[in-house]
């Protein structure tokens, strides 16, 4: 039978979930090759996604040659050596470690494994997008207890909202996308509030760049149940591997987390790289000390041109564009820089520290990027 006229028919209803319809996907940051597409050059510094420009350690490629030689064999599920590596070194059982493709898995882990829908999660916008996604994905209620004017915590309503007792609270420090750090005294009295009841989840992705105090320890000695979530993307140099990790209160929660993450998550070649870049900790120690020396410099610089930032104590710094972030980001583009323009309120920009060549192209850039 001919069918050619016969009429549209009207689209049939979405299998899909309909609580994924209220989320937006993840937009990171500009690639190179999106870069080199919108403007014609080639030659970027990529200040966009809080990479280590600096590069892993050079130990990280002969572990890699060694790891691909075996592509036919499944990854160690557990990733045994990795974990035993970071339990010694961190003063704690591998029993309670589990590694991840990049922290951002252990997030969606976390969440899937705590919330049920109408569970609240408690976070402090504005802050790293991860959370607000998985959170919809399970369909748990959002408690956002805004950070003050300068992005810190608002520690005493944080305090408050966490006395509640949500299922899960989070707390990002230092906080992506505003480099604020939270204090000792911040994390004690938010935990001193926080019954027992409550998951605390900690994303140390940029503790590297921000060891005042040990955070497990503090952590521990509140004793509720918690988990402390790290990665090789951004000191170690590694984003493009995919692994990250979380040291958990228990054993019990790390078999959770096993229960329902897919079992060869991380790559043969990623758990060699990691475990490299873990062992070399000069090259840690000289990336990180950089950084923060270069971070020093463009921060002083910002403050030469009179540009108000925060007080950043990660690899990047956040600063305010009267010009508009989106403005801004375009005209740093077609100079090769490309930086993160966010949608946060009054205009603000987060640019990567990079190494000093591209520093030094970002602050003779910024004066005439940055006119309103
Ligand atoms: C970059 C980042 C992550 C995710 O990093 P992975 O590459 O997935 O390990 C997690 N949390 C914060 C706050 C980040 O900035």
């Amino acid at each position: 039978m001919l069918v050619l006229d016969r009429k549209p028919q009207a689209a049939p209803a979405t299998p899909m979930r309909a609580a994924l319809d209220g989320v937006v996907a993840y937009k990171a940051g500009m690639t190179l090759a999106e870069a080199g597409r919108r403007t014609g050059l080639s030659d970027f510094a990529k200040l966009a996604s809080n990479e280590n420009l600096l590069g892993a350690s050079p130990k990280v490629a002969d572990a890699v040659m060694a790891a691909v030689a075996e592509p036919q064999i499944y990854p160690d599920p557990y990733c045994e050596t990795l974990r035993a590596a970071i339990g010694q070194r961190l003063g704690v059982s591998s029993s309670r470690i589990v590694v991840s493709p990049g922290s951002e898995a252990l997030i969606d882990y976390v969440f899937r494994a705590v919330l049920a829908p109408g569970d609240k999660i408690l976070l402090s916008s504005p802050t790293f997008p991860a959370y607000d996604i998985f959170a919809r994905c399970a369909e748990a209620e959002i408690v956002d207890v805004p950070r003050l004017a300068n992005f810190d915590l608002d520690v005493p309503a944080v305090a408050a909202a966490a006395a509640q007792g949500p299922k899960l609270l989070i707390l990002c420090t230092p906080n992506n996308p505003t480099g604020n750090a939270l204090s000792r005294e911040a994390v004690e009295t938010v935990l001193a509030a926080t019954p027992k009841t409550t998951l605390v989840f900690v994303d140390e992705a940029y503790r590297e760049y921000f060891e005042a105090y040990d955070m497990l320890a503090v952590l521990d000695a509140w004793g509720g149940p918690w988990i402390a979530a790290r990665t090789f993307s951004k000191a170690y140099g590694l984003a493009g591997m995919r692994v990250g990790y979380g040291v958990a209160s228990s054993e019990e929660l790390i078999a959770y987390l096993d229960r329902l993450r897919p079992p060869f998550n991380v790559t043969a070649v990623s758990q060699a790289a990691a475990l490299a870049a873990w062992e070399d900790r000069e090259h840690l120690a000289s990336t990180v000390a950089l950084t923060l020396s270069e971070r020093a410099r463009v921060e002083a610089a910002l403050d030469q041109m009179g540009v108000e930032h925060t007080r950043s104590e990660a690899n990047f710094v956040f600063l305010r564009t009267p010009a508009g972030p989106e403005a801004v980001a375009m005209r740093l583009l077609h100079e090769g820089l490309i930086v993160r323009p966010t949608p946060v309120k009054g205009g603000w920009v987060r640019i990567t520290i990079g190494r000093p060549a591209d520093n030094d192209r970002l602050i003779a850039g910024l004066p005439a990027a940055l006119v309103p």
